[in-house]
């Protein structure tokens, strides 16, 4: 019976639309290739023939990435419709700055004069940067749930081209190290697997860039789970530092990721130099000197994206660690959960920090400032002196406006990143 049923089905199926169960014979592909031009174009290619003419060719992609919904885009291939034909579409990166390491799932759709329609078979194009012989290291993996986005966990991978085993090795335990201690404090892993391009030059990273004029060390590509960025095998520590904030910035995001979360940059920076380990012994001066001079910023302007100028920038990053530090000291990591939770499901700054800490943005500025003038006091007298401590500010802003080695690290901490776009380093 079932049998008859089906024999049924598939005769209506050939009365109502012939060309369905005659395309497979009737369009043939003869060859589907994409040749990569890294970083700024990628070209697909179809040969194919058929009885008649073909009329239509088009091209179906579908990035590998972050979304709030399903996006599949079409390319109208270029070709003369003919029984043979040879068909080009030209993807050009400017308009879609995929990272190095992307992955596009891609398929043709083709028709001829008979009406007759084919789809390719689903194929996934790597946009690798061929330009370096990368190896690379992945880590066992991070499998618990996240408690903010409930995703399951995923390994981490580093590519690197420039050094031995034993420096992508420590790159990762950094990686790990700074994993662990975001789970502690915000209860969330990687939710994607996630892939860390380490070049070996700034210039090698610009290489990868299509508008390299907007990148100095590197950039966090959230919805796509990639960083790239160029640690020098001589610039280890620095490097190591680095990477932990951009891959912190990463799972916070992902963590985070709706139509909706709007993190306060405060918020959003603190957590990534907090999971660095120690703030910056650079930055310290910076802080200090602004408690003995009274001239903090306030908690409000630091929702905003941080000033450009290097001083305040600094005394920014330096007080956002400081935040985060009191938040989590004080109130434990639920709580972060929490926030992090109600600024996701989109409530407002003080919203979201009065139903979880019963107090709103000046009521935290309040309570921080209150433990910082402690915390002073019962600092040791050197540190106390107020002309020592504008000293080493001073000196910190004279080497970080040279551009000195020491502070190179806070260049790429200029900008602020969004939960929704990529962070410029
Ligand atoms: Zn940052």
């Amino acid at each position: 019976m079932i049998r008859r049923i089906a024999l049924i089905i598939s005769a209506l199926l050939l009365l109502l639309s012939p060309s369905l169960v005659a395309a497979e014979n009737d369009i043939a592909v003869i060859n589907s290739e994409v040749e990569i031009n890294f970083p700024s174009q990628a070209m697909f290619t179809l040969e194919a023939e058929s009885y008649t003419d073909i009329v239509d060719v088009r091209l179906y992609y579908q990035v590998d990435k972050m979304n709030y919904a399903v996006v599949v885009s079409e390319g109208w291939a270029d070709f003369t419709p003919a029984t043979k034909i040879e068909a080009n579409w030209a993807w050009d990166m400017r308009q879609a700055s995929l990272p190095p390491g992307a992955e596009v799932t891609y398929w043709w759709m083709i028709e001829d004069a008979a009406g007759n329609r084919f789809e390719t078979s689903h194929e996934v194009m790597h946009f690798d940067d061929e330009r370096y012989p990368w190896q690379s290291l992945t880590s066992s993996g991070f499998f618990e749930k996240s408690q903010i986005s409930g995703d399951d966990g995923a390994e981490l991978t580093i590519f690197w081209y420039e050094g031995d085993e034993s420096f992508a090795q420590e790159l990762m335990n950094a990686c790990e190290g700074g994993l662990t201690r975001l789970t502690e404090d915000i209860g969330t892993h990687p939710g994607r697997p996630i892939k860390i391009y380490v070049y070996a030059s700034v210039e090698g990273l610009q290489g990868a860039m299509i508008f390299p004029q907007e990148w100095t060390g590197g950039a966090a590509f959230t919805e796509f789970s990639i960083i790239a960025i160029s640690i020098p095998t001589s610039r280890l520590e620095w490097g190591k530092r680095a990477l932990v904030h951009e891959l912190t910035h990463l799972v916070v995001h992902q963590a985070t990721f709706s139509p909706y979360a709007e993190l306060p940059t405060w918020l959003d920076e603190g957590l990534a130099m907090y999971n660095e380990g120690e703030l910056d012994p650079n930055l310290r001066p910076f802080l200090q000197r602004a408690i003995f001079e009274d001239r903090l910023i306030s908690v409000r302007s630091l929702c905003s994206p941080f000033s450009a100028e290097p001083e305040k920038a600094y005394l920014s990053y330096a007080q956002s660690y400081s935040l985060v530090e009191y938040l989590l000291d004080n109130y434990g990591q639920g709580k972060m959960i929490n926030l992090l939770t109600l600024l996701k499901q989109g409530n407002t700054y003080d919203e979201a920090l009065v139903e979880v800490y019963g107090f709103d943005i000046e009521g935290l500025d309040a309570g921080w400032r209150g433990t910082l003038s402690n915390s002073v006091a019962q600092a040791p007298r050197v540190w106390l002196h107020p002309a020592l401590i504008a000293v080493l500010a001073a000196l910190a802003t004279a080497l970080a406006l040279a551009g000195a080695l020491a502070l190179e690290g806070w260049t790429w901490r200029g900008l602020p990143a969004k939960p929704t776009k990529e962070d410029k380093l």
